[in-house]
């Protein structure tokens, strides 16, 4: 009989006979590890822990303990999930299933009655009684045809595994339910003691918003208790820092898809962050030598074309408007062309550059539905963006002095959370890029050098460029574990070439110059939705929509008080407000505490007599007098210049 050669984690090299199965792998090398394993891994792959192995590799036996333990778990917690939910809808079809980083997932679809979350309970009852009767799971491998043959009327499956690039498919049988996936499946349910269900939420079948719309039904599963309440704690931890959680308790913001998914509408306190974030950038642009400029939304289409939005980008375009007589007008999805109007408006000199202009531009892009966010994902945005136009000697101190300014930004604002990603075009793929092989290299390279220059740490990304050039990403968590990109520092060779911009040289000649695009604190949305979480809502003084409420201890005693001391803070420039409402004063300073704002102020007699206040910082259970005067000073110190109201 042939033998199997299998290299093990500490390099011993031993013989077995073919057909041996991982659970026979690990009981040779004891009964423990027999009796702790759960799954094997050939070559890195997972495999069940009865599938005979075929090949000769690096053979790992996965327990519990191993990280892929738990992507072990919940393939098979999945695969229970298929098998609860078809005892209980029979006519249901399923699209995919598959793990997320904290659990995994179904894809449903139930004509009749699509499943919803008044269904998990009774799903969660039948799943558990599944679990505690440990039913047997049955690998079966079949040909990729047999596997079409048999679920020849499921239109999902059959897009499924015609997707598939294998000639064979494991099929895994849990009573009276079949499905197919990765192998990393448990032989029964009878480690699925902790799983639960988690939630019910529609998802396009394959992502596409023009297919149906799917319900997901989400779960997670660990191997003990204590694992699951962690699991729970984090789960309330992220729900909480959620900031469309957070813009829904403060009345930040909201989006209603029956106005338009992704177009946000900012409330008057959502509006003041923004007010405040806008009116802080605008300065310390403008005091890093920054031209602001206004320019329009709209823009005949041949700009588009000229610049290559319209090749490269155009699905993530909204589509033209058709004004008659050939003019078509788009709503830009970048601001690039327009500075590039604003810099071609003028003969330039080199005596100009760096010319920097830079604007608070909107724009609109089409995103997957699938994809929007609160405001963190949205269809209409107000990118901080802007454009430096440079020669090629000044390029990398044009680069290290944007870079310097965005981490002073983020200074300013205590983000400390966050990496660098050099992000290059996809070397396999270059048909995708403006096509200038010399560029890319000069232009990677020289971001590279800076980074380096600077002692800065970053990762490196194939294929994360933008189509005209490589770039520096500012990458950030958001509170669900998601990464996103925040600011970015983007090179470009293409659009100067494309739109013939030119400068006059020291020589009198003409030059082309270098454009360098750049997001210092990304788009309005995404930056209040990235601070909302990272804040948790307690926003820092100087960006609280209300930053003092003042609360008179008995209204017919103490209100002409409370309003002569809010006309003085507010005179200084403070956002300040009185909660008059006939209710109890406990109940208004647990109510300020909620609103998270940073002051309560408690005005009765004993503050009326001395000329104080009574000052309770947000987060502390005790207020502590002082003399009115000083606070107030204190408060505009605290708040610094941009927070004019
Ligand atoms: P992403 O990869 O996040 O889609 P991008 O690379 O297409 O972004 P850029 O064209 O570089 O983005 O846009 C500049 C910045 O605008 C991004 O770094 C990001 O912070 C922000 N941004 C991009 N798309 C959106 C959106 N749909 N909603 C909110 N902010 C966005
Ligand atoms: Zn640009």
């Amino acid at each position: 009989m042939a033998e199997l050669k299998l290299t093990f984690p500490d390099g011993a090299v031993k013989n077995f006979a073919a057909g041996t199965t991982v659970a026979d792998v690990a009981k040779s090398i004891s009964t423990s590890l027999g009796k702790k394993a759960i799954a094997g891994k050939l070559d890195g792959q997972l495999v069940d822990l009865t599938a005979p192995l075929a090949k000769d590799g690096q053979i790992e036996i996965v327990t519990a303990k191993d990280e892929a333990g738990l992507q072990v778990l919940w393939n098979t917690a999945s695969l229970a999930l298929g098998a609860a939910l078809h005892d209980l809808f029979p006519a249901m079809t399923f699209g995919e299933h598959a793990l997320t980083e904290h659990g995994f997932y179904y894809d449903t679809d139930n004509e009749a009655k699509p499943v919803s979350v008044d269904d998990l309970v009774a799903i969660n009852d039948h799943l558990a009684k599944i679990v505690a009767d440990g039913d047997a799971i049955d690998r079966e491998v079949v040909s990729k045809a047999d596997a079409l043959a048999k679920f020849a009327a499921d239109p999902y499956k059959t897009s499924l595994l015609n997707d598939l690039a294998a000639d064979e498919v494991v099929l895994y049988h849990l009573g009276s339910f079949t499905d197919f996936g990765e192998q990393g499946v448990l032989p029964n349910t009878k480690l699925l003691k902790v799983s639960k269900l988690l939630s019910v939420a529609g998802a396009y079948w394959q992502g596409k918003s023009s297919n149906k719309m799917l319900q997901r039904v989400y779960g997670t599963a660990f191997f003990s208790q204590k694992e699951m309440t962690a699991d729970d704690a984090r789960r309330q931890e992220a729900h909480d820092r959620d900031h469309r959680v957070i813009g829904n308790q403060l009345d930040l913001f909201f989006v209603d898809p029956k106005v338009g998914a992704g177009l946000p509408y900012w409330m008057p306190k959502g509006a003041t962050i923004r007010r405040t974030i806008e009116r802080y950038i605008i300065d310390k642009e403008v005091a890093n030598g920054y031209q602001h400029v206004y320019t329009p939304v709209l823009m005949n289409l041949n700009a588009y074309k000229t610049s290559g939005h319209w090749e490269h980008y155009r699905e993530d375009m909204f589509p033209p408007m058709d004004m008659g007589e050939g003019e078509q007008l788009e709503l830009r999805p970048m601001n690039c062309p327009s500075h590039i109007q604003i810099y071609n408006h003028h003969i330039r000199s080199y005596r100009e550059l760096p010319l920097r202009i830079a604007e608070l531009g909107m724009m609109h892009r089409y995103e997957k539905s699938g994809a929007l966010s609160g405001l963190q994902r949205v269809r209409e945005m107000t990118l901080n963006d802007g454009h430096t136009f440079v020669t090629l000697d000044q390029i990398e101190d044009e680069f290290k002095a944007i870079l310097k300014l965005m981490i002073s930004v983020y200074a300013d604002f205590d983000i400390s959370d966050y990496s660098f990603r050099l992000s290059y075009r996809d070397p396999n793929n270059t048909a995708k890029y403006f096509d200038d092989n010399e560029m890319w290299n000069r232009a990677q390279t020289m971001l590279k050098a800076a980074m380096d220059d600077m002692g800065l740490d970053y990762t490196e990304a194939e294929g994360e460029a933008a189509f005209y050039g490589p770039k520096l990403d500012v990458q950030t968590k958001t509170a669900l574990g998601n990464e996103e990109t925040l600011s970015t520092i983007q090179l470009d060779f293409m659009l100067p070439e494309r739109f013939d911009l030119k400068y006059v040289g020291s020589d009198g000649e003409e030059h082309r110059p270098v454009m360098i695009h750049r997001g210092l604190v990304s788009t309005m949305e995404r930056f209040t939705a990235y601070l909302t979480e990272m804040y948790k809502g307690a926003f820092p003084t100087w960006l609280a929509p209300i930053q003092a409420v003042i609360i008179p201890v008995k209204n017919d005693l103490h209100l002409a008080y409370a309003k002569q001391i809010k006309s003085r803070m507010v005179a200084r420039g403070l956002r300040v407000e009185i909660d008059d409402r006939n209710e109890k004063m406990g109940y208004k300073i647990r109510e300020a505490q909620t609103q998270k704002i940073p002051y309560t102020l408690v005005l009765g007699d004993e503050e009326m007599t001395h000329a104080s206040v009574s000052v309770r910082h947000y987060g502390e259970d005790k207020g502590i007098a002082q003399d009115a005067n000083i606070y107030i000073d204190a408060m505009v110190a605290e708040v610094g210049n941009y927070s004019r109201t």
